[in-house]
């Protein structure tokens, strides 16, 4: 009998951005693994996980170019340790995916492309996009969504964003879930809804923390389970 272990390949994570997220991407990954491989199976990865404060501070500055180089370097030690393939466990910082990918030999599994798929599978084509102000506000994430996937992305007004944001950085990347603040994410998914989004995609892989299926009357689409169960299913292909 063959052995599945011997075929699963090896994932490389760079996580930490928060860390709180970080954890169900660890279990995902192992769970939908040892779910199709049964016994012992689990996941073959290296994680290298960030202090977040520094990535925070590149970002609030503007310095992308030297988050860039960060994380490329990362990205470069986990495929010399043998990772066979990059998850970046956040959306904002797949702002720098094309320049991460340029510098490693190992393909980089995009956060948006699960996503789409997901979306697209389900027979939806606009989406509300709820994520920090950068994946709401830049190009990167809503261009690869729209031109790549051919989605159609609505975003919050700006109030909203700013509140969106906020909880992202204040209260979930620290761990603190509170009901006010699942209150507001649930206003503004209705919202979005009621603006004619068919299906709302949490992007930012800490909202999962908050908000649930059973809160919102418009389908979630969690980017956290979908790019590790995406992450997965690669390592077993
Ligand atoms: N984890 C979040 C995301 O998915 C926010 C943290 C960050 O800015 O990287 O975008």
């Amino acid at each position: 009998m063959k052995n599945n272990a011997l075929y699963l390949k090896t994932l490389g994570l760079i996580g930490g951005m928060s860390w709180e997220s970080t954890v169900p991407y660890y279990q995902i990954i192992n769970r939908t693994i040892q779910a199709k491989l049964g016994g012992l199976h689990s996941a073959k990865l290296l994680l290298h996980s960030v202090d977040f404060a520094d990535i925070a501070e590149l970002q609030r500055s503007n310095q992308w170019d030297k988050a860039a180089v960060q994380l490329t370097t990362i990205a470069q030690n986990l495929a010399h340790a043998g990772a066979q393939a990059l998850v970046i466990c956040t959306n904002t910082m797949h702002k720098l995916a094309d320049e991460v990918q340029a510098g490693i030999p190992i393909p980089l599994l995009h956060i948006a492309d699960p996503t789409a798929q997901a979306i697209k599978a389900a027979g939806f084509h606009t989406v509300g996009l709820l994520g920090t102000r950068f994946t709401m506000e830049q190009d990167f994430y809503r261009s690869r969504l729209e031109n790549t996937h051919g989605l159609t992305v609505l975003t919050p007004p700006q109030p909203e964003r700013d509140a969106v944001h906020r909880i992202i950085f204040d209260e979930l990347c620290l761990g603190k879930v509170q009901d006010a603040s699942r209150h507001a994410y649930q206003q503004i998914i209705a919202n979005l809804q009621a603006q004619g989004a068919q299906a709302v995609i949490l992007g930012c892989t800490e909202i999962a923390m908050l908000v649930r299926p059973q809160d919102c009357a418009v389908p979630l689409f969690d980017t956290t389970t979908l790019h590790a169960t995406h992450a997965a299913r690669w390592a077993m292909a």
